[in-house]
């Protein structure tokens, strides 16, 4: 068996068999890696309290027989303890793991993803201001894996969209406000205000649903942690 080193994240962690867990990491050096940790749920002493979500850790794992992979050690680098400690910053840190999963690919390498996650909950776990950077975050996010939205000229007209237009889920783009009134809700457009982080409150929570709804339509993926986020 192959053995191998990598800087990672815990995105998820799951009960496996009667003693296990199947753990997704986002690694730097192989991108999202799911790993079985033998005895970690029977054992206590085996990973100790290292496999917790909002950790960097440094994981060693093997690789079997039809790709399955076996955690062999986890160690931290740093934890993100301000996040575990304080309900709006559990809340979007948890998004934003889920977003991570949900728009990786397995073991496809993404360092630039695997930066602005780093980036991200280092922001969340030391400043107070969390949901000004979430849309950028979003869009960031889909940057990463070439499926951001078209922000710059008006999907109909080609015109520049200076601040305000709607945003079509379907063509993946913004039309201007005057191509958005005329079509009406014909072109399925949703009002979206660009200038990201420095929007009301109301306007972000808005860009945030509409940039989630973007991106549940391009991965035919569910967010569960969108819910308990949006109740703010
Ligand atoms: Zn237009």
């Amino acid at each position: 068996m192959i053995e191998k080193i990598t800087q990672a994240f815990i995105l998820k962690k799951t009960v496996y068999k009667e003693a296990d867990y199947i753990v997704s990491f986002y690694t730097y050096d192989f991108g999202k890696v799911s790993c079985i940790a033998r005895n970690a749920k029977k054992s206590s002493k085996r990973f100790g309290g290292r496999l917790e979500l909002f950790l960097n850790v440094k994981i060693k794992f093997k690789e079997g027989i039809k790709h399955i992979k076996y955690l062999e050690d986890c160690n931290i680098v740093s934890s993100y303890a301000d996040i575990m400690n304080d309900l709006d910053k559990y809340k979007w840190g948890s998004f934003i793991l889920e977003y991570i999963e949900n728009l990786s690919e397995t073991e496809q390498i993404n360092q630039d993803l695997f930066a602005l996650l780093q980036k991200s909950l280092e922001h969340i776990n030391e400043k107070h201001n969390i949901i000004n950077m979430i849309p950028r975050f979003q869009y960031r996010a889909l940057m990463c894996v070439g499926l951001n939205p078209q922000l710059k000229s008006c999907f109909k007209c080609g015109k520049d969209v200076n601040d305000i237009g709607y945003l079509s889920i379907r063509q993946g783009g913004i039309a201007c406000v005057q191509c958005g009134k005329q079509s009406g809700a014909s072109i399925e457009g949703f009002k979206f205000v660009k200038k990201f982080d420095k929007n009301d409150h109301k306007t972000i929570m808005n860009n945030i649903a509409l940039l989630t709804r973007f991106t549940k339509f391009h991965t035919g993926k569910e967010f569960k942690s969108e819910k308990f986020v949006m109740e703010n």
